[in-house]
């Protein structure tokens, strides 16, 4: 995509125009820097000054919308088999890119890359089964009087304006087309806004997509640099899809025209997500070391910088010396340093002022809980920890989890997990519920009573949990990993949102109307929509 990589502010630094009513625009300055948080280095620029979003929007709304619409659910469907193809074809450029803004490891970076390219292959296969239909249709028609003639339909329409995603820096890729693929879909135009620290990968992919012509005019806009004034131009038709911290999540719902319009809004914020050791499980017992693995797993996956990322790790009292010494000895196997050297297991966090962040964190945490693993003398590999956005890994225990508030409130958002001792079942879902509503939970015992007790326990708190016996040890997906067939969200805390989930995640961005008369016309409108439970 030349138009954006030719234009050089520094060596190696260029400057990411957006791509808004069909052009590739630039802002009116150099903009804020992108780093490399392996060197400190500057990798690229963007600004969004001076650009015009209302008719930005306009043009997504006017061309792209109605251009999407004329096709129908399997010929979108269609579109997005093509563009995970555009996308798998340059997979190295998009692992090179990970490496050098976000300080991805090949393993981290497969989750974001290779999980977008899953996710739109996902929705184009169960996508094309909608057929040639034009909406949606909630069950069939129903009686609704004493004359049998006259009943009720619930039918989808695919809203008539624009998409709006703001996406969180931990995952340009994958934020940028699990949000896509269902809005595409769907038939309503995409309006991206990456976070500004990592928007080189989101913004390379949409050029890359652009320039296979894959898409309709203004099916695909994105906007590299600051949102400006995007919410103010929002109207009827409209939603916005966010991901990021819970306070500007907030800051998104509270807007006034947000209000005002009453817009849509889907939040997916930070979450306080538990993992929980069964009653039953022994040092040394299956569950015992699959529980283990997974919480040394998710404390290194992308240096902790997964909204899912296990946060409190809740063991019965009698076995809590044992988890933390084989968690401890877990994290000490961990290499951290330049992603490019193939021994490192473990990056950098995005970029300095996260580094702060969690380390001001892990101070806070320190006011209530003891710090029981931290590497002596922290060095990271091939790297140098004054210019790079360095944390070790670092393991903290509270002797008694009822009595401190900041584990249950207090997201680090990096490798760094609390191990919290419970005494009884009902004490563990009490304070697993102290997260005042999370993404995910992840349960881990051979009892399958106490799992489903559990499941049970948890689910008005959380939007998905992992109950692990032994006998799916060691096939499951793994605690954060989000699933395109599976839903994403969480109540309170977590934003309240409800992502994917397969095409129970068209609904989002469409009108659900309830159709009545004559059981003819409904018949005929029955026959014009497809029935996404019909899987
Ligand atoms: P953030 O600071 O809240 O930013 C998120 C996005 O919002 C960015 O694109 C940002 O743009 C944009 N933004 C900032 N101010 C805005 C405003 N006034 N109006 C509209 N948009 C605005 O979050 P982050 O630091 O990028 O991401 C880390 C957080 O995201 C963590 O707390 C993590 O738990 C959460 N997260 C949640 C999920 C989930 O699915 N639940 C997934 C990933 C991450 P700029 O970058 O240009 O400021």
């Amino acid at each position: 995509m030349a138009t954006t990589v030719e234009n050089q502010v520094a060596a190696g630094a260029k400057v990411l125009q957006s791509y808004l009513g069909g052009k590739w625009q630039a802002g009116a300055e150099q903009g804020a820097p992108l780093m490399n948080p392996t060197t400190g280095d500057i990798v690229a620029r963007a600004s969004s000054k001076g650009l015009d979003l209302r008719a930005a929007l306009a043009y997504s709304r006017n061309v792209g919308g109605p251009e999407l619409r004329k096709l129908s659910y399997a010929q979108r469907a269609g579109l997005l088999g093509k563009i995970a193809d555009t996308l798998a074809a340059r997979r190295d450029d998009w692992f090179e890119i990970a490496r050098k803004n976000s300080g991805n490891t090949k393993a981290d970076a497969a989750i974001d890359v290779d999980g977008s390219i899953g996710t739109l292959k996902y929705f184009a296969k169960i996508g094309g089964k909608l057929g040639e239909a034009h909406m949606l249709r909630d069950g069939s028609p129903m009686r609704l009087a004493k004359d049998p003639n006259f009943q009720g339909l619930h039918v989808g329409v695919p809203l008539d304006g624009v998409a709006v995603h703001i996406n969180a820096f931990n995952f340009p890729a994958w934020g940028l087309w699990e949000k896509a693929a269902v809005s595409l879909l769907a038939g309503v135009p995409v309006f991206s806004k990456p976070a500004t620290a990592t928007a080189w990968l989101a913004q390379e992919m949409v050029g890359a997509v652009i320039d296979a012509g894959v898409l309709p005019a203004g099916a695909l806009s994105i906007l590299c640099g600051s949102p400006n004034d995007l919410l103010d131009h929002l109207q009827l038709g409209d939603v916005v899809a966010f991901t990021g911290s819970a306070d500007t999540g907030e800051g998104v719902r509270q807007h006034a025209n947000v209000r005002r319009q009453n817009i849509r809004v889907n939040i997916e914020a930070d979450s306080l997500n538990a993992a929980l050791l069964g009653p039953d499980a022994q040092p040394g017992s299956a569950e015992f070391n699959f529980f283990v693995r997974e919480v040394v797993r998710e404390m290194i996956s992308k240096t902790g910088q997964k909204c899912t990322a296990i946060r409190r790790v809740l063991v019965p009292a009698g076995q809590a010396e044992a988890a933390v010494e084989a968690i401890a000895a877990g994290l000490r196997a961990i290499v951290v340093g330049d992603p490019a050297n193939a021994m490192v297991s473990m990056g950098p966090v995005v970029h300095m002022a996260q580094r702060k962040s969690v380390e001001e964190g892990i101070t806070k945490l320190r006011t209530q809980a003891d710090v029981v693993y931290t590497p002596e003398n922290f060095a990271p590999l091939d790297a140098d920890l004054a210019r790079g956005a360095f944390v070790p890994p670092t393991l903290l225990r509270v002797r008694d989890g009822a009595n401190v508030e900041l584990i249950h409130e207090v997201e680090v958002f990096g490798p760094v997990a609390t191990v919290v001792p419970y005494r009884d079942p009902q004490d563990a879902f009490a304070l697993a519920r102290r997260g005042r509503g999370s993404l995910t939970a992840s349960v881990f015992s051979s009892d399958i009573a106490f799992l489903a007790e559990a499941g049970a326990a948890l689910g008005t708190t959380h939007g998905r949990i992992m109950l692990i016996d032994p006998s799916i040890g060691d096939s499951h997906t793994g605690h954060g990993i989000v699933l395109p067939s599976c839903m994403h969200g969480g109540p309170g805390h977590a934003g309240g949102g409800e992502e994917l989930g397969g095409l129970h995640g068209l609904w989002f961005y469409h009108q659900r109307v309830a159709m009545q008369g004559a059981g003819t016309t409904l018949s005929e409108l029955a026959g014009r929509a497809a029935d996404p439970r019909a899987e």
